[in-house]
């Protein structure tokens, strides 16, 4: 699917280059014949950081991308650029341009652009080099006046001798990213070197932690290049490696086996096996606040949460129906996320409805039917909030259609999916769910959703029904309630 649309812009790139230069469009013609398939970036260089100070400095080089005309390169916004070099096809210092109007959902970047000699076009460097260098907060605790007022995934947090630093909303590294398909390129190849002297332990997504101050590491496989770095302890398990968790034997031994009934569940449910081994992060909280938030960096899980409601609450009997639905929630994700890559920022957010959807499914399949039912009543009083904008899924578009991420990735879409099951039943809807993953069309194309849908109910009438009941039209919320009865 991308690698059709990623055709188109191709083609629409060569008719300009035309007019400016033959040998580059024999080039590209050259890696349009090569190249079938779009690229995955690669960042190679150096990253050097101090946990202590809160510094990193980076020498990245990005290549190994597609020739994209309506471009922009994200890079966080707290990174001082010393220098942009095009290292191919000519080697030299570039200008560069911002584009403030572009930014994440949670504003940490800032957006790049080379301008081409020809006003208003973008100039891409086959290859490229950065050098920036950043100092962030550093949080010892969330005792004295030292924390911040929110934490956040893009956060790029230094905390209790720590880095947690994620690679898809951070943008701690030079992360391309196509305007016109709405398309981040966070998942790249990496061949790099990571220096920390005040450092005992590295690890880099899709890597193997270490126990050094520096190691260089490669993958020749996509990954979201997520950081965790600092002093903590590795514990290793069948299905699960933990840092900085500090569990006891028992508890490393309980916690594995957790997971596993939840990667069980997923494959079965599924029927698409969990081939990759899980890494679970236990990071902390920059904030002064109670609870926890998680997030998913396929196949790394993170914690952020201070005690009592760090990964040490899997084994508090109070906090371990939550905590639980957390875990499956985030696990969900292989599927829906990573199996099924989110194209688009809308898809991003359909596929929290879907892993949350996966995650209640988990629970009761082990007799958790009164936390599920619990869970979605809650979720309905949230959006039976007439402060709650929404479209319906069959007309979303963007996130402006919407006033409120949460609300509708976690409550609306899961009761839309919950009542979805109820019409057609819990053998069809696992189905859908084995259709929808098993095709690379993303789950914002609306027409693929409902084509497959209509695929498994394969009765014209019973489709149409559940498509006019949850897909459009003013009345989804109240369908919802008509057809849960949760009350
Ligand atoms: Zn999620």
């Amino acid at each position: 699917m991308l690698a059709v649309i990623m055709t188109d812009i191709r083609s629409r790139n060569i008719s300009k280059q035309m007019k400016q230069n033959f040998i580059i469009l024999l080039s590209l013609l050259l890696s349009l014949t090569t190249n079938a398939q779009d690229k995955i970036p690669k960042i190679s260089g150096t990253a050097k950081f101090s946990v202590e100070n809160g510094t990193i400095e980076c020498d990245i080089i990005l290549s190994d991308y597609s020739q994209i005309s309506n471009y922009l390169i994200r890079l966080n916004k707290g990174m001082n650029i010393v220098n942009i070099q095009s290292v191919e096809p000519n080697e030299f210092l570039l200008g560069y341009k911002r584009e403030l109007s572009d930014s994440l959902q949670t504003y940490e970047s800032v957006s790049y652009y080379f301008p081409a000699d020809v006003k208003g076009q973008k100039f891409l460097p086959k290859k490229l080099r950065f050098r920036y260098v950043g100092k962030f907060p550093v949080i010892n605790d969330t005792i004295s006046e030292n924390y911040q007022k929110a934490d956040w995934r893009g956060n790029i947090a230094f905390m209790n001798g720590l880095l947690r630093m994620d690679g898809y909303q951070s943008a701690w590294f030079p992360t391309l990213y196509d305007i016109d398909n709405d398309f981040q390129y966070e998942l790249v190849k990496y061949d790099i070197e990571l220096i920390c002297e005040d450092c005992e332990q590295i690890y880099i997504n899709g890597s193997k932690p270490i126990n050094a101050k520096r190691g260089h590491f490669v993958s020749e496989s996509p990954r979201e290049p997520y950081i965790f770095i600092g002093k903590y302890d590795i514990q290793e398990a069948e299905n699960i490696t933990l840092l900085n968790a500090n569990f006891t034997k028992n508890q490393v031994a309980e916690f594995d086996k957790i997971n596993g009934k939840v990667v069980d569940f997923l494959s079965s449910y599924t029927n698409i096996p969990y081939l990759e081994k899980v890494h679970w992060v236990q990071a902390y909280l920059t904030a002064n606040e109670k609870g926890y938030f998680a997030f998913a960096s396929n196949p790394t899980f993170t914690l952020c949460g201070n005690p009592p409601s760090d990964l040490k609450a899997t084994f508090d009997k109070q906090l371990e129906g939550g905590f639980l639905l957390t875990l499956a929630h985030e696990l969900s994700h292989y599927y829906f996320g990573t199996i099924k890559n989110c194209n688009t920022t809308l898809e991003n957010l359909l596929d929290e409805g879907f892993a949350e959807f996966m995650s209640l499914k988990f629970a009761e399949s082990i007799g958790m039917e009164q936390k599920v039912k619990e869970s979605l009543k809650s979720s309905l009083e949230y959006v039976e909030d007439e402060d709650f904008k929404f479209k319906p899924i069959g007309e979303i578009s963007s996130l402006a259609d919407i006033n409120d991420r949460e609300t509708y990735g976690y409550d609306y879409q899961p009761l839309i999916l919950f009542s979805i099951e109820k019409e057609i039943g819990k053998e069809k809807m696992k189905q859908w769910i084995r259709l929808l993953l098993k095709s690379d069309t993303p789950t914002s194309d609306k027409d693929f959703m409902k084509s497959t849908l209509r695929e498994v109910i394969g009765n014209e009438k019973d489709y149409s029904k559940v498509i006019n009941k949850f897909f459009h039209g003013e009345h989804t919320v109240k369908n919802i309630s008509e057809t849960l009865k949760l009350l």
